[in-house]
C-alpha cells in the first residue's frame, strides 16, 4: 500500500494574492528539511501539499517527524493512496486505519470531493464507507460532533484515506518575514525568543558575546547546544561569537559601577547593529521581559534601545518566567539552559545597578570610552560557525 504525507498550510490561507509565493516558500522549506530522509515528490493544490516518497528507501517516519516542526503548517497526517474506486476505498480504509479504529469508541467519515467527476457525491461516499467500517468494527458508534476518529476520504488525482490530522507547528514559513539577528545567551529566555520569532517567519542569524577567560569554552558550547535545539524548528543558524572581554574590562575600569550592565548592553546593541548590516538582517531579537532584572526595567530598556538601529523584537516582553519556561520545555532547551556556566552578563555585575537610568547620564558616562575603536576590534574578532539540528557543522 502506498503511503504519503498530507500537509495543510496554516495562516497562509489568509494571505490573498501573496498566498502562492508563501506556499512556494513553504514547499521549498519542507523540501530542504526532509531531503536527508530520501527522495520525495511534492504537489500542491487547494491549501494541501502532498509529499510522496519516490522509492522504497525514503524514510516516511523521519520525514513526518521533521514536518511536525516546520513552521507554516496548520496540520498534517499520513494517508493511504488508493485508486478512485469506491470498492477499493472500502477495502483499504479498514486495513490502513485498523489500529486507530480498533482503539476508538466513536467515529465519523468525512469526504472531500475535489474531483467532481467521481460518480458518488460526498454524502454518499461517507455513508458507504461508514457502513463498511461499522460492519468490520461492530463496537464503534457514529458521532458526528465529537468523534474519537474522523476518517477522511479525499478524492483528488488519486483517492487518499486518512485518520485524524495532527496539529502542525503553526506560524509562517521561515524566511517569509525576512531575517533577524538573535542575541543568544546561555539563559532560558533567548532561545525561546528565537523560537518564537522564527515561528513568525523570520530566518535567524545568531550573535553571542563571550568574555574569555571570565567565561569558559563550555559556556560557548552551551550556546551551540541551545541553538541546535532551536534549529530543529528554524533550520540552519549561522552563529557569530564576538570577543567581548576588552569591552567589559574597559567599562569596569572607566565607568561608574551602577551603569556597568546598561553600558554593556548598549555595546551589545552597537555590535548587533554592525553585524545585522553585514548579514542582511532587518531586526534584532532578545529574550528580555519587563522587570525581570535591573537592566530590563522600562527606563533601562529605553537606554538600550536608544542605540539600536533596527526594530528590537522581544517576544518574551510580557511573559512571566513560568510561561517562558513552559515553552523552553516544549522546545527542549530548558535542561540545557539551567546548566551552570557563567555568561558575560554575570561577570562584573554591579552590586547596586541603577534601575531608573537616565539616558544623558549614561551617555556622559560612556564618553571616556573609545566606543568606535572598541566596537571595531571586537567586530574584527568575530568567529562564525554553522549550527543545525545535528549540532555544529564542520566547514
Ligand atoms: P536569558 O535567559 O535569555 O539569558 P536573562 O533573563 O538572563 O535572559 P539578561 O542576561 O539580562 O537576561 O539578557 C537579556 C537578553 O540579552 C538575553 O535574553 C539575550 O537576548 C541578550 N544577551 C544576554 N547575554 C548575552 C550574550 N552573552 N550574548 C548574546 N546575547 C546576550
Ligand atoms: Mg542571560
Amino acid at each position: 500500500m502506498k503511503e504519503i504525507i498530507l500537509i495543510k498550510d496554516g495562516e497562509l490561507a489568509l494571505k490573498g494574492l501573496n498566498r502562492s509565493s508563501f506556499e512556494d516558500m513553504l514547499v521549498k522549506n519542507i523540501r530542504r528539511r526532509i531531503k536527508p530522509f530520501g527522495n520525495f515528490e511534492f504537489r500542491k493544490s487547494q491549501s494541501t501539499i502532498t509529499v510522496s516518497p519516490m522509492d522504497d528507501f525514503a524514510d516516511l517516519d523521519a520525514a513526518t517527524d521533521e514536518i511536525s516542526r516546520v513552521f507554516g503548517i496548520a496540520g498534517y497526517s499520513r494517508a493511504a493512496v488508493c485508486e478512485k474506486d469506491m470498492d477499493k476505498i472500502c477495502e483499504i480504509a479498514p486495513v490502513y486505519l485498523y489500529e486507530q479504529l480498533s482503539n476508538a469508541k466513536t467515529f465519523k467519515v468525512e469526504a472531500k470531493r475535489s474531483d467532481k467527476k467521481f460518480p458518488l457525491k460526498s454524502p454518499e461516499i461517507s455513508a458507504t464507507l461508514g457502513g463498511k467500517i461499522l460492519e468490520k468494527f461492530p463496537h464503534l458508534r457514529v458521532d458526528v460532533r465529537n468523534p474519537d476518529i474522523t476518517v477522511t476520504v479525499e478524492i483528488r488525482d488519486e483517492a487518499y484515506v486518512r485518520g485524524n490530522q495532527l496539529k502542525g507547528a503553526g506560524g509562517m514559513p521561515c524566511g517569509s518575514s525576512g531575517r533577524a539577528l538573535i542575541l543568544i545567551s546561555g539563559g532560558i529566555d533567548s532561545p525561546v525568543a528565537g523560537y518564537m520569532m522564527s515561528k513568525r517567519g523570520l530566518d535567524l542569524v545568531g550573535i553571542h558575546f563571550a568574555s574569555p577567560p571570565y567565561t569558559s569554552l563550555r559556556a560557548e558550547e552551551k550556546v551551540h547546544d541551545l541553538l541546535s535545539k532551536v534549529a530543529r524548528y528554524s533550520g540552519r543558524i549561522w552563529l557569530h561569537t564576538v570577543p567581548f572581554t576588552e569591552i567589559q574590562e574597559e567599562i569596569r575600569e572607566k565607568c561608574p559601577e551602577e551603569y556597568f550592565t546598561i553600558i554593556m548592553r548598549r555595546f551589545m546593541m552597537r555590535l548587533s547593529n554592525m553585524l545585522a548590516k553585514t548579514t542582511d538582517c532587518h531586526a534584532l531579537i532578545t529574550g528580555e521581559s519587563v522587570a525581570q532584572v535591573a537592566s530590563q526595567t522600562t527606563l533601562a530598556l529605553g537606554c538600550t534601545d536608544a542605540v539600536a538601529e533596527f526594530p528590537v523584537f522581544r517576544p518574551c516582553i510580557g511573559m512571566d518566567k513560568e510561561e517562558i519556561i513552559t515553552i523552553s520545555r516544549k522546545i527542549d532547551t530548558f535542561n540545557i539552559s539551567i546548566q551552570p556556566f557563567e555568561d558575560c552578563c554575570t561577570v562584573f555585575t554591579p552590586k547596586h545597578p541603577k534601575t531608573r537610568p537616565h539616558l544623558p547620564d549614561i551617555e556622559e558616562a560612556e564618553k571616556v570610552l573609545d566606543i568606535d575603536g572598541l566596537c571595531q576590534r571586537a567586530f574584527e574578532g568575530i568567529k562564525r560557525i554553522s549550527i543545525t539540528s545535528e549540532g555544529v557543522e564542520n566547514d
